[in-house]
């Protein structure tokens, strides 16, 4: 049969610290602080095996475990001297849940388990502290009625507060008008007195039994097995599901329990209990760090009733730190964790309690960390000689280091939080709400700080999402228009945020506010003008202004990334249309440009009208007029693209949208713009509803525009070869790359490669002077990628545009996508929202497809991935795997590519060498 439970204590353990799929993080800490000698409580680990079988069938117990718990229990008595249930001498026991990842505070714990009315007079009589038997009752009967009975804790918490006030008549304190937390302050919880409690602890009972109809169990063996029920069906609370969910934990893997002796961090002035880590989990900084409160039980650290004080000397109130009041269990804890940092290799979160002045450790994991602070331990502890450059590599989490590239909201500000959105661009900005981008234009203009706040953007907004300190909308995915551009400009914003309605009459924003069960409680009404603070990262939104911390990247920081880049095969590139873009992608890092996206030059103030006239041309002289306005333009953006990007690739896609995104919608913008053409608003209404599609993005967009109207990508391509030849002539010439957008066949890509051939030749022939270039095309249909044999036949390389490939063959809409998928991976249908990170199994299968197709006709095509998968960690993983040539993403995702893509060439080498061993 399978080992159902593992033992430790008495320096002996059953497990060790590898087991922590099997005792769960905790349980696997413990086995191995055990092994170690430190000292720890004993207690036995009932395995997440036993859970997953206890799920199946149907929440049984499996049989004859109660009877290995009890025979553990009683071996637990024999190290500690005491016996469970027995009146004089008794042991108590804490249950608590431990998952294979940490899951803090997300399950349920029981501590003091093993109390009755008989036993607890034997406890006090033996502690000679009847206080302390009696407060740890009273904690045990609240947190069993709670987590194992079901019982409202409002019920015990209203019991709670009418003894204060009793008490404090009795105390002589004029408890009347004070309010629950003055009165808890002014008479917490360790003052009251042994009356007030036994009262207490009667009436907790009197509630058991009214609501159960049943008395609170007697019975410490029954107690024991209802609280090891609980903590397997913990892991199925709504909590802890939200949790996996976010973290990607499987629901398969169950928790581990923890049955171990009690230890009193609350038995007087000698006593008391911590949490610490070996290093600053904020700043990675290497100092012993924590915080503990005397005379005290872990819950009350975890309340925030009381205030706990540092633990060493130097953080405060020297004379309250542990190093002072306890010196020698100071000293001791400060050899353990020493020991145990040197042991597991990595920073430890650990608690503690000191119980008349014995140490013990209650749990040490790896500690949780801010992506500065995780940068700086894993390289320190390189330095150090712990670890290697490839661990350090292995241990960043690639999207935690976004947060370094940002300024981040300062965490200990007070602040008020309206609603949550997506959070689709990390950063975090202050600034006035404005509802239009002309006006937020003109405000940025005069030095305020704004935020541009939008049902959704479009191409139309970009000036306005440009002037802007951050972008929220209320429609819209992580690919969104909003969240692409506002990405590629580094700036934080916040999309699809559906408790905001917003009104552009009234200039007002209406949000609703949820409780925490999702039910709409109040609304409130936000006008233009009013501040408020978005957190990219998060996708909160806050009222008024919250203080940020600005960014700062650390000597740490590039020698990781050095590291990195020594290690990785991918190359990494970024998306980026202007010599500005380009110049920051550098600096983070990017090999060249893997996107232009030619459209963003368009919107510019100076070049619209021009735009306009072209899309608004009767035939084509007067298009071939217009479009010729806007070619020094293009030619202009294209000489300080190449200038940034010298000897680097660039790889421009011609225009892509559907021209409607160019014309403005709203009445009054288009009597403007009537005024400034000299023509009727009716015709001018007439030609953009004659534009109007019913599904733009599979409308008349990408390379089909070409086949309608050559002549605009003809202007483009003359744009690049004339920019092209000024930069060859000072020799800074980038390896430039021409790229059709959206094609499906062979013959749209024979067709444009033949008219940009003839360009080329005109211009190389004027300027005496010839560049090369590459022809490639996006493939973004399904079609292409099937037929990727036959494109690779026009095309040099292909570009995954994996945005719309996303979109076409999942048919989701990407600008829809907001208002369902949430459901869809809240009820885990999709694991992930397939536009941030790929759908390996179907849109992943046709890049697979189109490589091997591709290759098969061009053996050296260069692969690559521009949407914006190309800055997804877990999708970079798959790149790496199908081996592309490069990953394209925003210009602040570069980093956390290099890093994943590192990470991913040593996860792939690894898998390779276990297959082949
Ligand atoms: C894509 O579709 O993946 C892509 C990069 O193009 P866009 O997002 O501009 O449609
Ligand atoms: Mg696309």
């Amino acid at each position: 049969m399978t080992k159902r439970i593992y033992f430790f204590g008495g320096g002996q353990a059953d497990g060790d610290g590898t087991q922590k799929a099997l005792l769960g993080g905790k349980g696997a800490g413990l086995h191995e602080m055990t092994r170690l000698g430190i000292p720890v409580p004993p207690g036995f680990t009932i395995t997440s095996e036993v859970c997953t079988e206890f799920f199946a069938s149907g929440e049984k117990m499996p049989e004859g475990l109660l009877a290995e718990a009890r025979a553990s229990v009683e071996r637990i008595g024999e190290l500690v001297g005491v016996r469970f249930g027995n009146v004089e001498a008794p042991l108590l026991v804490s249950v608590r849940s431990g998952a294979r990842a940490s899951m803090p505070g997300m399950m349920d714990t029981i501590l003091n388990l093993g109390l009755n009315d008989a036993i607890v007079e034997g406890l006090s009589a033996r502690m000679q502290n009847p206080r302390f038997a009696l407060d740890a009752y009273r904690r045990f009967i609240v947190t069993y009625a709670d987590v194992v009975l079901e019982i409202e804790r409002k019920r015990f918490d209203e019991a709670l507060e009418i003894a204060r006030r009793k008490a404090a008549v009795t105390l002589g304190v004029d408890a009347a008008r004070m309010t629950t937390a003055e009165l808890q302050r002014k008479l917490p919880d360790s003052m009251l007195d042994v009356e007030t409690l036994r009262s207490l602890v009667k009436e907790q009972r009197r509630i058991v039994a009214e609501v159960t109809g049943k008395p609170f169990p007697e019975d410490p063996w029954a107690q024991l097995e209802g609280a090891i029920m609980a903590v397997f069906r913990s892991w199925n609370n709504a909590r802890a599901k939200t949790y996996r969910k976010m973290h990607d934990i499987p629901e398969s893997w169950g928790t581990a329990c923890n049955v171990q002796a009690m230890v009193f961090g609350n038995l007087g002035d000698d006593s008391g209990t911590g949490v610490c880590f070996t290093r600053d989990p904020s700043t990675g900084e290497k100092r012993f760090f924590g915080e503990w409160l005397p005379n005290a039980q872990g819950e009350d650290v975890v309340a925030g009733v009381r205030t706990p004080h540092p633990i060493a000397r130097g953080g405060g109130d020297d004379e309250k730190s542990l190093e002072v009041r306890m010196p020698e269990a100071y000293t001791e804890l400060v050899r353990v964790q020493d020991r145990l940092e040197k042991h597991f290799r990595d920073m430890q979160d650990m608690e503690f309690t000191v119980q008349a002045g014995k140490l013990y450790l209650l749990q040490t994991r790896n500690g949780k960390r801010t992506g500065r602070a995780g940068v700086r331990i894993a390289v320190e502890m390189v330095r150090e000689g712990l670890i290697t450059q490839r661990e350090a590599v292995l241990r960043v989490d690639p999207q935690s280091i976004e947060q370094l590239l940002h300024p981040t909201i300062d965490a200990k500000a007070p602040k008020k939080l309206l609603a949550r959105g997506l959070p689709a661009s990390p950063g975090a900005a202050s600034g006035q709400i404005v509802f239009h981008a002309d006006e937020a234009e003109r405000k940025a203009a005069q030095g305020l700080p704004v935020i541009l706040v939008r049902a959704e953007t479009s191409p139309e907004d970009i000036h306005g999402m440009k002037a802007a300190n951050g972008i929220l909308t209320a429609r819209g995915g992580m690919t969104s228009h909003a969240a692409v551009v506002a990405r590629g400009m580094g700036k934080c914003c916040v999309a699809g945020c559906s408790a905001v309605a917003i009104s552009y009459e009234t200039a007002t924003m209406t949000v609703t506010i949820y409780d925490e069960a999702g039910r709409p409680t109040d609304t409130v009404s936000v006008r233009g003008g009013d501040v408020i603070t978005l957190d990219g990262a998060t996708g909160s939104v806050y009222l008024g202004a919250v203080p940020t911390a600005p960014a700062a990247l650390s000597a740490e920081f590039e020698e990781l990334m050095k590291w990195a880049d020594e290690k990785r095969r991918l190359k990494v590139l970024a998306n980026a249309d202007t010599g500005a873009d380009a110049r920051t992608a550098r600096s983070f890092g990017a090999e060249g440009i893997g996107l232009c996206r030619t459209e963003h030059m368009f919107f510019d103030d100076k070049r619209i009208a021009a735009v306009r006239e072209m899309i608004l041309s009767a035939d084509v002289e007067a298009r071939k007029r217009a479009l010729a306005k806007l070619l020094p333009f293009q030619r202009e953006d294209f000489v300080s693209i190449f200038h940034e990007m010298a000897g680097l690739p660039v790889t421009i896609r011609l225009l892509d949208p559907p021209l409607h995104e160019f014309l403005p919608h709203e009445r009054k913008q288009i009597e403007d713009l009537a005024a400034t053409m000299r023509v009727r608003p009716s015709d001018l209404t007439r030609k953009v509803e004659e534009l109007h599609e019913f599904n733009p993005m599979l409308g008349h967009r990408g390379c089909r525009l070409a086949v309608t109207f050559p002549e605009i990508y003809e202007m483009q391509a003359r744009a690049i070869f004339e920019a092209a030849c000024e930069v060859a002539a000072g020799s800074s010439a980038p390896k430039l790359e021409i790229m059709i957008p959206l094609a499906m066949t062979r013959r749209e890509l024979a067709m444009t490669k033949k008219s940009l051939e003839r360009v080329a030749a005109e211009v190389f022939a004027e300027k005496g002077r010839k560049v090369d270039y590459l022809f490639g095309t996006m493939i973004e249909l399904p079609r292409a990628a099937l037929r990727a044999a036959e494109l690779a036949e026009e095309a040099e390389f292909f570009s995954f545009g994996t945005n719309d490939l996303t979109q076409t063959t999942l048919g989701i809409s990407r600008d829809d996508a907001g208002k369902f998928l949430g459901a869809y991976v809240e009820s885990a249908i999709l694991p992930k929202d397939p536009f941030t990170s790929l759908d390996v199994e179907g849109v992943g299968e046709l890049v697979a497809t189109a490589c091997e197709r591709g290759k098969k006709t061009r053996p050296n095509i260069e692969l690559g991935v521009c949407g914006e998968h190309g800055g997804d960690p877990a999708s970079i993983r798959f790149f790496e795997r199908v081996k592309l040539d490069y990953v394209s993403c925003s210009p602040l995702r570069v980093p956390v590519a290099r890093l994943a893509a590192a990470q991913a060439a040593i996860t792939e080498e690894s898998a390779g060498a276990r297959t082949t061993d």
